[in-house]
């Protein structure tokens, strides 16, 4: 077992490193940032796409199937659209993005290995793969230490014991460990998300989030996380920060909205998680 030092992630934290926002930004400032998904369960990417564009991010690009599009862009009007074969056909267009996030809603069948490749060809862009993008990552892992900017995984423990081949009991039984093993060998970052979420590094470096509730326990959760820390690697934070900001709001969300009486365990909804971001930057600033 691993017994090195693991930090909470706390109020303090966030306040410290959240950047607050330059009185002459303009929306370039604040980022460019690319959604891959949605072709399958397009209400994912609606789901992460209004968690980014909540969260202070200043451009969202959402690419999808020629189909999707109007569906997603019908939820999403202040975003902008692309067919993702324009990623493939026009690969190096990918580099006008500061981070990606990919893989909410695309399906387990397989896709465009193209895309994968090409993404994680492009050696600076961060980028984020959750959900069925995990499925289609798995094959190109470990990530080459060629590539200088960050790999984030997103799992949740089935996601993860599908990754590694492990039974979702052993990751249970011991969750820094294995988590640490995992992301040292990938070279990834690993964000194990339950009612704790485990934050690992590529070196080894561990922090937990316990902010959340069960309220959070329902399909979509995770889209809105995905978005919220699409959003935060956007704007100049370090990596590991923006990650543990994202995971801080996203729970503090759940919570605010439950003991403010907004809403109970029961009936809180991915959707109702956007809408309470307002209120969790009023209590970080
Ligand atoms: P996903 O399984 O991908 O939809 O992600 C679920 C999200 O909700 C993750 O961010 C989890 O950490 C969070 N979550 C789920 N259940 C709980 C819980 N009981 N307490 C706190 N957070 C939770
Ligand atoms: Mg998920």
């Amino acid at each position: 077992q691993s017994n090195s030092y693991v930090k909470k992630w706390t109020k303090e934290d966030i306040a410290s490193t959240l950047p607050r926002r330059d009185r002459f930004a303009h929306k370039g400032t604040h980022g460019k940032g690319l959604l891959i998904g949605g072709h399958k369960m397009p209400g994912s990417v609606v789901l992460a796409t209004k968690a980014a564009l909540r969260s202070g991010a200043g451009l969202i690009t959402v690419a999808t199937e020629k189909d999707t599009i109007p569906i997603i862009a019908s939820h999403c009007i202040e975003a902008m659209y692309e067919q993702w074969n324009h990623f493939i056909i026009n690969r190096n267009d990918v580099q006008r993005f500061d981070a990606i996030a990919m893989g909410m809603g695309v399906g387990k069948e397989p896709f465009s290995k193209d895309i994968m490749n090409n993404l994680l060809e492009q050696k600076e862009i961060p980028i984020i793969v959750d959900a069925d993008g995990l499925t289609h990552l798995k094959p190109l892992l470990p990530i080459r230490e060629e590539r200088i900017a960050p790999v984030i995984l997103t799992p949740h423990f089935g996601e993860i014991a599908m990754l590694s081949g492990k039974t979702i009991s052993e990751w249970k039984r011991s969750p820094f460990f294995l988590a640490k093993q995992y992301a040292m060998t990938n070279n990834v970052y690993i964000v194990l998300k339950g009612k704790f979420t485990i934050i690992t590094c590529p070196d080894g470096t561990q922090y937990v989030s316990d902010t959340g509730n069960a309220g959070l326990a329902k399909g979509g959760s995770g889209d809105v996380l995905a978005g919220i820390m699409l959003s935060m690697i956007m704007q100049n934070q370090s990596i590991t920060e923006a990650i543990c900001n994202a995971c801080y709001i996203h729970g503090k969300s759940a919570e605010l909205l439950v003991e403010s009486g907004q809403h109970t365990e029961y009936d809180l909804l991915a959707s109702d998680v956007i809408d309470g971001l307002s209120q969790v930057f009023r209590t970080i600033f």
